[in-house]
């Protein structure tokens, strides 16, 4: 008997079973997609977790949604991931929505913001205090649906060839900083530049910019910036607790079962989780060991400094509440949020932190 007629046979004999009426049902919800990050390959905490929520998703489901992931120029460049996906050419990406900024001023706030809210404090918002409902409003302007999948905690001040004493100092200044930090350094004189941060390095070492931030000791030293400027300052106003989203095409997410649904947000929760946790073990010792090895000075912003700082952020967020209702509504939802979390956050993890660190000497 040929092959086929095997398996004509096969078929025929099992009609009416359930073995035949579930395997077509299973076959139907095989669900490919293609995603893209804004991150290189394998680049340790943001392009590791967007690859291990991948990884996660297609475990999770024994191979019935396979994620075929693309770090940033291998499919797009980093900053055309939005439109890859808004346009339907995939489904998938992972990224900081605050690069969004330049299409509305409201996907800042989803990343993070100078004087905004830290790791814990914005999962409050997103999750009970209409944070994720501001998102998805925002986000189905440009067809997309967005979820938190990770964070990186707060954020260093940046890399400066010379000490910053004072707010003056940032006058004329050439500085790597994406989102609204960049608008308020830009408001103290200096001039903000946006790039990936795969050519942060490259820019920083040729003089094309004077000054960088990135993201944390652990990362930052992945990039040498050390190598071209030694003074490492805290902690950056501009982002205390970057969230890092997925964001799904909306019509792609409309489609998928409830269950499908549940299981895309159990792995994206996940990750939030876990990226958080890695940066806070990691940051530590990379810390030292920048300091150490390679001769990092560490310094503190001063209080003069974060005052200018304030002011300036006063004078963006004006202007981003006058750019849209859209804006103005995220704005103050976030705002209320923020005040009341961090009033408890004030005599709860800070109180305590700093009497436990006091009392060991730590
Ligand atoms: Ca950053």
């Amino acid at each position: 008997m040929k092959r086929r007629d095997v398996l004509k046979g096969g078929v025929a004999a099992l009609a009416g079973s359930a073995a035949v009426i579930s395997a077509p049902a299973i076959a139907q919800n095989k669900i490919e997609i293609t995603m893209v990050a804004t991150w290189g390959r394998d680049f340790p905490g943001l392009g590791t977790g967007a690859q291990r929520f991948a990884e996660r998703l297609t475990t999770m489901t024994d191979g019935r949604i396979k994620v075929n992931y693309f770090a940033a120029n291998e499919r797009v460049k980093a900053f055309d991931s939005f439109d890859e996906v808004a346009s339907g050419n995939a489904q998938m990406y992972h990224a900081a929505d605050y690069y969004w900024k330049g299409k509305h001023p409201g996907w800042a706030y989803f990343t993070g913001v100078p004087f905004g809210m830290t790791a814990s404090e914005i999962n409050a918002w997103m999750r009970f205090g209409g944070g994720q409902e501001l998102h998805d409003e925002l986000a189905a302007e440009y067809g997309l649906k967005c979820l938190p999948c990770g964070n990186t905690g707060v954020q260093m001040g940046g890399w400066f060839r010379k000490e910053m004493k004072s707010a003056a100092d940032f006058k004329g200044l050439k500085m790597r900083m994406p989102g609204l930090g960049g608008d308020v350094i830009a408001k103290m004189g200096a001039s903000p530049v946006s790039l990936s941060g795969g050519q942060i390095y490259e820019n920083l070492m040729s003089g094309a910019i004077d000054a960088t931030e990135w993201v944390g000791p652990w990362n930052d030293s992945f990039y040498k910036f050390y190598e071209a400027a030694k003074y490492y300052y805290y902690p950056g106003m501009h982002e205390p607790g970057s969230q890092l989203s997925l964001g799904m095409n909306k019509k792609f997410w409309d489609g998928l079962s409830k269950s499908d649904q549940a299981i895309i947000r159990a792995a994206a929760e996940t990750e939030n989780c876990v990226m958080m946790a890695e940066y806070n073990a990691k940051n530590g010792a990379a810390l030292a060991s920048l300091i150490a090895d390679q001769g990092v000075k560490l310094r503190s912003f001063s209080d003069d400094t974060y005052d200018a700082f304030g002011e300036a952020a006063a004078e963006v967020f004006a202007e981003v509440q006058q750019h849209s209702p859209m804006a103005k509504k995220i704005h103050q939802s976030f705002v209320k949020s923020r005040n009341e979390v961090g009033a408890w956050i004030k005599i709860s993890d800070q109180a305590y932190v700093q009497q436990r660190n006091r009392v060991l000497g730590l």
